[in-house]
């Protein structure tokens, strides 16, 4: 027969290394601090198979659970001495729920448990406390009708409003035995009022309602939607905790506290905690009296004047320290501790691992791995990588107060105020005279690099995470709020606007970009500082890591930052960002318009140099590693002014008419860039300038001492036939440099996939293709059929109805965009077995997608220079996890 009772407590323990799956994840503590000897309550488990169980019978209990829970009982009675419904001595229970995972504050608790009309007098007696049994008689029954009965608590805690009133009292510690014994007979009355039926005195049918409450809690409402937002299962089910009370409020020697073995914040080594004396656990949790402090150190650094617990109750202290120590041993992480003295003697409530900041994670892991406790390993996968994040970039103080203007995509993180403008040029004046700006924009295109550039933050109103915004901020490190649909900005009045607030020119903004909320004035924010910790927990990571890290960027300024955070090449370089600068849009557009391959290859002649000053600088940065240089991808029109003025500059410069440069712009204008004249396709059409990009990478590549491994990488590729004539033309290209030159050098050509029929037909490609790198980015978006850059307005819908799991351009759509992926890798390397792969869409830096590319078994990731760090973690980790 299926066992569902588990007992714990006074040397049992039924549970002993059993998992949270079964007993949940406060019996499963309950019972293994019960099996290491420490001080726990008597009680059992009825485990969370019953609750599937309860739920398949209709919710009734199956009947041999009857006697399951009379031996639990019993055991109870038999270490306590005391009897469940004894009118001389009884003993009291709480039920708690205790899911696999907590799920704080959702599902139900009943305490006191046992107290009826005769045993409240028994209580009365033993205790010699007739104030506290009763007092705790109508704490029960209130939270009996609430929790159980499911009636208005409304009622009961308006009968206690008026019987303070009428006797002129302003605390709940005011009222004496007798009030609240009046009390207790007004809930009685209001129970049977509410409810049709007198309270139940025996005591067995309070245990039996509370627990088929707490099973009924986990379908409650709220229970549900915690789940959905923290993709829990519906079908784990909770266990339920029937446990012997004990009481922190019997006198001046009793207290409550919870605690940590260590700081939480900081992560240093020393007891961490707040107790309240003569009081129960809730009267901590509700802050109506201020705990104090556990430790005397840390009551002398506040400068508090209450004792601390070492102080006041030195006895019970010593003994505490011990388990904190016992528990750090048994459970090998720092614990989060609730606990309980009865008239002198320690009592543990709970314990499970503690809650921390980034900061405290990592010091706490290499510091645990230092004392021998744990392995350098286990060092590794016990700090969450995305939290990195919170180290890498400053972070908006939690002290300060927040006027939140609107809220949109946390598309780059970290913090940064300043003053507001609406264009790039302003941007880059304003930033020049040494003022800080946040760039406001309707959306960015590459035109607004430079402004980007200058402001210390970003926000759009349009575009997703994977938008041009969101992409560039990320590379730069600067913070961007993305997609904040409900700002409407009018550029050209200089001024947005979110419902009645406007915000203008030279308005102070802050950024939160790990939150997406926007924020008005000047809000404090914090540095990162890097600690020692963060490099060793990093050198232990490179020791278990498979795959390599490298970085997305352009600039050396990008590519040094890259490397110093441990990047181990470049995975994309996108070159079309270097065609932005301001010094050579002009060649640019003058190629654009020229009518003829002639005309362009004089432009394109323009930029050659200055391209392959751009590949000198890189390579420099990236001496002796390989650098993967993506020719031109974006649609031209992206190139073309956009302004009035722009185009009277650009007639100037060119010598044509405004009215023949808009001709030529309404010419280039696609009605879908995104799926149009871009990629490959430009330079099928206009070989001539895939041809000048290779030559300056091939020279750049020849004049160097150091020479760098260049891979040459052909953009959204369809077919064979697309990369074959591309590999055509850069081949021609590097012989003819290299004859020039009088020197060869190593390098590859392969190609992104980002297509869809890319990935199918991978076994082809890879006859012509030297390497692959993942564009999930495209993969995604023509994947799924959905817009980069207008997802935003619908996503987070699709997110909330669990269509998605996650926004599908932040952590890779796995079964789908992943099963492509999977197949492009299968079919390269059947054609090509030593075929390199790797990834530089955006989710080459999500930890998720990270543990995807191990198992298909990927040559490296690519990640924006900032997340080079979190890669390497998340890239330990998953080699660590598949083994
Ligand atoms: C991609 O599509 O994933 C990619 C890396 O290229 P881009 O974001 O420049 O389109
Ligand atoms: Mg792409």
């Amino acid at each position: 027969m299926t066992q569902y009772v588990y007992r714990f407590g006074g040397g049992v323990s039924d549970g002993k290394g059993l998992s949270k799956e079964l007993l949940g994840g406060k019996g499963a503590n309950l019972d293994g601090m019960a099996s290491i000897g420490l001080p726990v309550p008597p009680g059992f488990t009825i485990s969370t198979p019953m609750c599937t169980r309860y739920y398949e019978e209709g919710e009734k209990f199956p009947p041999e659970l009857n006697a399951e829970v009379a031996s639990g009982i019993a055991h109870i009675e038999g270490v306590t001495g005391k009897k469940f419904g004894d009118a001389s001595d009884p003993l009291l229970v709480s039920v708690r729920s205790g899911a696999r995972v907590s799920m704080p504050g959702m599902m139900d608790t009943v305490l006191n448990l046992g107290l009826n009309d005769a045993t409240v007098v028994g209580l009365a007696t033993v205790s010699g406390d007739a104030r506290f049994a009763w007092d705790s008689y109508r704490r029960f029954v209130q939270m009996y009708a609430d929790v159980v009965l499911g009636l208005d608590h409304g009622a009961f805690e308006e009968a206690l409003e008026i019987a303070k009133e009428d006797k002129g009292y302003y605390l709940d510690t005011e009222m004496e035995s007798e009030d609240w014994q009046a009390l207790v007979a007004k809930y009685l009355a209001l129970v049977e009022e509410l409810w049709g039926k007198p309270f139940p005195q025996d005591v067995h049918d309070q245990l039996w309602g509370a627990v088929g409450a707490v099973f009924g809690s986990w379908q409650s409402e709220r229970a549900k939607v915690y789940r959905r937002i923290n993709s829990i299962p519906h079908d784990w089910g909770t266990a339920v905790n029937v446990q012997a009370m004990v009481f922190g409020n019997m006198g001046d020697t009793s207290a409550t506290g919870v605690a940590f073995t260590r700081d939480p914040a900081t992560g240093e080594r020393a007891y961490y905690g707040e107790y309240l004396i003569n009081a129960q656990g809730e009267d901590v949790v509700a802050g109506i009296r201020t705990p104090q402090y556990l430790t005397t150190a840390a009551r002398e650094r506040a400068k508090a004047k209450p004792l601390s617990m070492q102080e006041s109750m030195p006895v019970v202290y010593a003994e505490l320290a011990k388990v904190f120590d016992l528990l750090e041993a048994h459970y090998r992480d720092m614990q989060d501790i609730e606990f309980t003295v009865e008239r002198g003697k320690l009592w543990m409530l709970q314990t499970r691992s503690g809650k921390r900041t980034a900061k405290a994670a990592l010091k706490i892991a290499v510091d645990m791995a230092a004392e021998g406790l744990i392995t350098k390993d286990e060092a590794v996968m016990r700090v969450d990588p995305s939290a990195l994040d919170q180290l890498l970039h400053p972070t908006l103080d939690p002290k300060a107060k927040r006027d939140v203007i609107v809220k949109g995509l946390p598309a780059s993180p970290g913090a940064a105020s300043g003053i507001a403008v609406f264009d790039s040029d302003t941007a880059e004046k304003r930033a020049d005279k040494g003022q800080s700006v946040i760039l406001v924009r309707t959306e960015t295109s590459p035109e607004d690099i430079h402004g980007m550039h200058a402001a210390k933050g970003i926000l759009t109103a349009r575009g997703g995470m994977t938008s041009h915004a969101a992409v560039v901020a990320r590379g730069m490190g600067r913070p961007c709020v993305s997609g904040a649909g409900s700002l409407s900005i009018d550029a050209a009045a200089k001024v947005a606007r979110v419902g009645s607030r406007e915000i203008r020119e030279g308005d102070m903004l802050t950024l939160d970009g790990s939150t997406g909320e926007v924020m008005a004035g000047e809000v404090a924010t914090i540095q990162p500082e890097l600690s020692g910790d963060f490099g060793t927990l990093m050198v232990w990571a490179d020791g278990s890591r498979r795959m390599k890290v490298r970085a997305n960027a352009e600039t050396p300024a990008d590519a040094k930052v890259a490397r110093d955070f441990g990047a181990e090449g470049i995975g994309l370089c996108r070159t079309e960002h270097m065609f932005f600068d301001a010094g050579r849009i002009t060649a640019v557009r003058e190629m654009i318009l020229a009518e003829d391959e002639k005309g362009r290859r004089v432009a394109l002649a323009k930029l050659l140099p200055e391209q392959r000053a751009d590949f000198v600088g890189l390579f420099e940065v990236m001496a002796g590693l390989p650098v993967t240089i993506r020719l031109l991808d974006p649609p031209l029109h992206e190139f073309m002014p956009h302004a009035e003025a722009d185009f009277e500059d650009v007639a100037k410069a060119t010598g044509l008419t405004v009215d023949m440069l808009k001709r030529r712009a309404a010419e280039l204008h696609e009605f879908n860039p995104m799926l149009g004249h871009r990629g490959c396709r430009l330079g099928v059409t206009y070989p001539e300038i895939y041809e000048m990009q290779a030559r300056a990478i091939f020279e750049a590549a020849c004049d160097l001492a150091v020479s760098p491994i260049p891979e040459v990488m052909v953009p959204l590729v369809a077919t064979k036939r697309e990369l074959e004539l591309m590999k055509a033309v850069i081949d021609r290209t590097a012989e003819a440099v290299f004859a020039e030159r009088g020197k060869r050098i190593d390098y590859l050509v392969g190609t992104m996939i980002e297509l869809p029929r890319a990935a199918l037909k991978a076994g082809e490609i890879a006859e012509v293709g030297a390497f692959f790198s993942f564009g999930t980015n495209d993969l995604t978006q023509t994947t799924l059929g959905v817009s980069r850059d207008d997802a935003a307005r619908f996503l987070g819908v699709y997110v909330d109805q669990g269509i998605y799991e996650r926004d599908p351009f932040v952590s890779l759509d796995i079964d789908g965009v992943g099963e492509l992926v999977q197949i492009a890798a299968d079919r390269g390397r059947a054609t090509r077995p030593d075929i390199k792969l790797g990834i530089c869409g955006e989710h080459g830096g999500d930890p998720a997608s990270i543990a995807f590319c191990e198992k298909v078994g990927l040559d490296y990731v690519s990640a924006s220079p900032y997340r080079v760090p979190i890669a390497r973690l998340a890239a330990a980790q998953a080699a660590l996890a598949t083994g």
